[in-house]
């Protein structure tokens, strides 16, 4: 079976959906990615949650409370970019903007606006967004474009297609043959810090259920996500900030920007984990890299160099498929990099997941006046490009 490569943009909707699966609102999770215009970098990610200090208690999420309490999606992807510069950017959201996150949105710079689902009473945001267009000539109502979802534009279609991406990846682990003695020994030596979940920087109690429940399933889950626009060898490879656990890089195996991949020559390809570590977004912090697959020799001291203090692995085999080497991991040792392999994620529990995410979404559009689906069909006719490198 071949996995139909997503497009950029449905890439990214897959992404800011992705990312909305570890909200812990128990009735709508909102996602937000936002991108770099050219060369399609991600610059921020968030999803609806509450304020430090505020606890996750049902009670707290309770329709009649949580308005007060909670920060949307866009906001929070806004708000927690620290230094990051936003303009002329591009946001994904799983749901249309509401008029307090849109002010947000344009008052960062965003010019671009893709969403998945809509709710008649946000509809009051697209006053903002046109009106913006008065003093930024680029930023017009049609600029904010609502994603496609299949063919029959269903957030069913939607969500079942990302369920074929996910079974595709995870089938894979298959094809990787039996466990080597070097890997069950780094499984026996990794079994506290396999189970433990990474401390952020304001921890709070889940009092409720959460399907990816911690923070390293939840990476791991986003890389592969993110292996799913390769256009074969899937790798897929998340790097976060050791500190405030924000992301600071998403990617997959494939041509550096602006390479021509015409020939079809692996030897011009970048793996995963080296696009992440060139696709950072802040120096002289330390990371912690989620990955797919275990590094090939020549990527580790690479990793070593760029500050990984910690890399989470699920398939036991290289890029180039090759087994765990020796060296590698000693190579990492010395640089202090704890290397963690990862148990494969539960198909039936992402899929359950994905589902129940739609499911919000889909509760939250009942009573739209006009239903999604009988939205005209060419407005979802579009793709992004990065941006080809100009010669100096
Ligand atoms: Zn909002």
């Amino acid at each position: 079976m071949l996995l139909k490569r997503p497009t950029w943009v449905e890439f990214y909707r897959d992404m800011a959906f992705c990312v909305s699966m570890r909200s812990k609102d128990p009735n709508l999770q909102v996602g937000c990615v936002i991108v770099h215009p050219e060369s399609l970098k991600i610059l921020s990610t968030g999803y609806n949650g509450f304020p430090p200090g505020t606890e996750n208690t049902s009670k707290n999420w309770e329709k009649r409370t949580k308005d007060d309490l909670v920060v949307h999606a866009e906001t929070n992807a806004v708000l927690l970019t620290g230094q990051t510069d936003l303009e002329g950017s591009i946001a994904f959201v799983t749901m249309y903007p509401c008029k307090e996150c849109a002010k947000m949105l344009i008052a960062k710079g965003i010019r671009k606006v893709y969403y998945l689902s809509f709710k008649d009473k946000y509809e009051e945001s697209s006053a903002l967004f046109e009106a913006a267009n008065v003093w930024v000539t680029e930023i017009s109502f049609r600029h904010f474009r609502p994603l496609r979802r299949g063919e029959d534009a269903t957030l069913k279609d939607f969500e079942d297609g990302l369920i074929q991406r996910v079974r595709f990846i995870l089938e894979r682990v298959n094809l990787t043959g039996e466990p080597t003695g070097v890997y069950k020994a780094l499984r026996e030596n990794t079994e506290e810090l396999r189970s433990e979940d990474l401390l952020s920087p304001w921890p709070r109690e889940l009092k409720d259920k959460i399907l990816l429940d911690k923070w390293t399933h939840y990476f791991l889950f986003l890389a592969l996500i993110a292996s799913t626009r390769a256009l074969k060898n899937h790798q897929g490879a998340i790097l976060i900030d050791s500190k405030t656990l924000k992301i600071s890089a998403i990617s997959y195996n494939g041509y550096p920007r602006g390479v021509n991949n015409d020939e079809d020559d692996d030897s011009m390809q970048m793996s995963a984990l080296e696009n992440a570590i060139c696709l950072r977004l802040s120096e002289g912090r330390d990371f912690i890299a989620f990955s797919t697959h275990f590094p090939s020799l020549h990527e580790v001291k690479n990793l070593a160099q760029a500050r990984v203090k910690r890399l989470y692995f699920i398939w036991p085999k290289t890029p180039d498929g090759e087994n765990i080497n020796e060296k590698a991991l000693q190579i990492m040792k010395d640089a202090g990099m704890e290397v963690v392999p990862m148990d494969v994620p539960d198909l039936e529990k992402l899929e359950k997941a994905i589902r129940d995410t739609t499911g919000g979404l889909k509760r939250a559009e009942e009573g739209n006046k006009v239903p999604f689906s009988a939205w005209p069909s060419n407005l979802t006719d579009y793709d992004l490009q990065p941006k080809k490198p100009n010669r100096l």
